[in-house]
């Protein structure tokens, strides 16, 4: 039986690496390299879909989250002209619900 204790915190991956890897707001790279350095970091994460909704209970964007970039300003900012906020919780949402990344490159 499951230790109620237990939280799935304590499974991440990323539990064993520096923070500051996962933030990439200083990063000096295309949109692009940042979504693949996303992507790299959480590749394997074993609680991906735990950690995809942690981010859509708490609205807690920011730094890289559930294998995505989530750049700093969709943390309260203004709403982006392009909706990306829209396309990052549709990309959250899957991963919740499959445990994988989509294929799709469609956000960042
Ligand atoms: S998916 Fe979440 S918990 Fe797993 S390594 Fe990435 S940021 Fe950490």
């Amino acid at each position: 039986m499951r230790d109620d204790r237990h939280h799935w915190t304590e499974d991440a991956k990323c539990s064993s690496l520096h923070p500051d890897a996962f933030d990439l707001e200083g990063y000096r790279g295309t949109r692009e390299s940042k979504r693949m350095t996303a992507r790299q970091l959480c590749e394997g994460c074993p609680v991906i879909a735990e950690c995809a909704r942690d981010v859509l209970e708490h609205d807690s964007y920011g730094l890289v989250r559930a294998g995505l970039w989530t750049p700093g300003w969709m943390c309260g900012g203004p709403l982006d002209p392009d909706n990306k906020k829209g396309i990052f919780t549709g990309e959250l949402k899957f991963i919740s619900a499959t445990g994988r990344l989509p294929e799709s490159e469609a956000a960042a």
